[in-house]
């Protein structure tokens, strides 16, 4: 064992010893002592534990740590601090710029336990008010997790998107003809994404690799073959493949659907297409009608595409409100208002569903049933002032351990709507997880499960669950499911849309908006569904406001029980 990894090693005791509160001067010597081996002249392994001592800034308690380590391979000690640990809280610690003070409010004080939580957090901006944190703080760890998830390779959409664009907006307007298109995951707005790839139609290499030397947002460019290689500035994997230009067409075709898209597709061709003038004619070889980017994943879309009953899928226009949002009642940065204000003005929208955190999510501020009562009044006022707007009273009840919602049934029957989530308790079986969904989904109050399996992409597993269970109960119960619209949730998973809908389930693109801003994220969302092949007829925030509200009454109506005459 080199010095330097046995000053790492002391150096991980000293930090977990603050995490855990430990003795300041042991600390405080450990770390000296860690300084100290980092910079001998000599292997600490070649002295004896009488002599490690004699040198000054270690002392004997840390010689004979040192020793045993070398003799064994760890110490006592720091494996008993790991053992009470959570390895994500260890890895926590690992990121630049968080010291065992901020790690143990992140730990102790927000109940996070993994990058991905924290990440998450920072984007919800719920590090901002915690002990020592600020707006500033906060964007130094979520870069510093960018950075981190970087050297795995893996990245998510809306992490890469921008530099993306960018760059292919940049190479259209160098590449004569525009004979350039990005490809692979990308193109089928994968909710992750480990590779960029670019078809270009020049076989020309040295004018290609010339011209995409006039990006600014491409970096380490390498050739090998009919590809050039490099790099996005944010980390992401870049390949370029050159072809002649009057194969671009069927190569892009190629590069953008999944393997067996694509064989699919050319199987049922009935002649040569090598040299297609437009994607569209090999689809029309093969006997059926163009297949969106987002659809080209394995069969499912095939034989709808030869039956010309491909859905319509939807888009951004068709959004007519937004449901699932949280003010500054609970952990939201904005007012009711101004979250309304800027539904109605910036995004055009109708109507706007408030849903702050219910009673148990204490970490989040959520309500208290008389706190949900001055909602309430502020909600109906606002909407006396609001021109052709309407806010509806929402909220995002915890489903507890057992499955029941967050409060007594005469305040839950005051809500307009209620989305139904899990938050606490994650770590379930199957069998569990799902009878506590089911048990939340019965209930006559909840109208949207939110974020079905808590998953959070890149990071946290979520919990696992039987979909068709949950999926057939929400149909049996005429409970709508959500989209969770935060790029690292995307939660219901687009592989289940096409179940659900066949099961006659309604979904909803929520964004899940903490902030104004927040709101945007519904564009994520939008591309879940359409990779899910949702159409507007079926997506609960494509209801105009008076549909939306027919439909709420209706549920009401159908399912809860009657609240006697008083
Ligand atoms: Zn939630
Ligand atoms: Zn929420």
């Amino acid at each position: 064992m080199d010095n330097k990894t046995i000053a790492r090693k002391l150096r991980l005791l000293s930090q977990l010893m603050e995490l855990h509160e430990g003795n300041p001067f042991k600390i405080k010597s450990l770390v000296n002592a860690a300084f100290k081996v980092d910079k001998l002249p000599f292997p600490a392994k070649s002295k004896s534990a009488a002599e490690l001592e004699k040198i000054e800034g270690i002392g004997k308690s840390t010689a004979n740590k040192i020793t045993e380590l070398l003799e064994t391979g760890t110490m006592a000690e720091l494996e008993e601090y790991l053992e009470k640990t959570p390895q994500g809280v260890i890895e926590i610690m690992g990121i630049k710029g968080i010291g065992p003070k901020k790690v143990a409010v992140i730990w102790k004080d927000l109940g996070i336990e993994n990058l991905g939580e924290l990440f998450y957090a920072c984007n919800e901006n719920r590090l901002v008010e915690a002990k020592g944190f600020g707006l500033k703080t906060q964007e130094d760890i979520a870069n510093a997790i960018t950075f981190s998830m970087a050297s795995h390779g893996k990245f998510l959409y809306s992490q890469v998107r921008t530099q993306a664009d960018e760059l292919i907006d940049q190479l259209k307007g160098l590449f004569p003809e525009g004979l350039i298109d990005c490809a692979g995951e990308f193109r089928r707005c994968c909710e992750v994404i480990t590779k960029l790839i670019l078809v270009v139609g020049s076989r020309d290499l040295e004018i290609a690799i010339n011209t995409l030397k006039g990006s600014t947002v491409l970096n380490e460019l390498s050739l090998e073959k009919n590809h050039i290689l490099g790099r996005l500035p944010v980390g992401l994997e870049v390949d370029i493949v050159c072809v002649e230009k009057r194969y671009f067409y069927m190569e892009l075709f190629v590069q953008t659907g999944d393997e067996h898209h694509v064989k699919a597709v050319l199987e049922r061709s009935t002649d040569e297409v090598d040299q297609p003038t437009g994607e569209d004619l090999i689809y029309k070889k093969s006997g059926m009608e163009y297949i969106f980017p987002e659809l080209r994943e394995g069969v499912t879309f095939i034989k709808k595409a030869e039956n010309n009953t491909l859905p319509k899928l939807i888009g951004h226009h068709d959004l007519k409100g937004t449901l699932h949002n949280h003010s500054n009642w609970s952990d939201g940065i904005n007012t009711i208002e101004e979250m309304a204000l800027f539904c109605r003005d910036e995004l055009k929208l109708q109507y706007l569903g408030m849903c702050d955190h219910s009673k148990s999510a204490f970490y989040a501020r959520g309500l208290s049933a008389e706190q949900v009562l001055k909602q309430h009044v502020e909600i109906d006022h606002l909407n006396k002032k609001l021109n052709d707007f309407h806010i509806f009273k929402g909220i995002e009840s915890d489903i507890l351990y057992d499955g029941a919602l967050d409060y007594p049934d005469d305040v839950l029957a005051s809500f307009d709507f209620i989305v139904a989530s899990v938050h606490s308790i994650l770590k379930m079986d199957e069998a569990k997880a799902t009878s506590r969904l089911i048990k939340a989904i019965e209930n006559p109050y909840t109208t949207i499960l939110g974020h079905p399996t808590g998953r959070l992409l890149l990071s946290r597993k979520g919990y696992p669950i039987d979909y068709k269970k949950v999926i057939d109960a929400c149909a049996a119960n005429k409970v709508v499911i959500e989209i969770n619209s935060n790029p690292l949730r995307l939660d219901l998973d687009w592989r289940w849309h096409q179940y659900a809908l066949e099961k006659g389930v309604w979904l909803s693109i929520n964004p899940d908006a903490h902030r104004k801003e927040g709101f945007l994220d519904m564009q994520y969302g939008i591309l879940a569904g359409r990779k899910g092949g949702l159409y507007k007829e079926k997506c609960l925030n494509a209801l105009t406001l008076e549909e939306i509200k027919a439909f709420f009454d209706h549920l009401k109506e159908e399912k809860q029980p009657k609240t006697p005459a008083s």
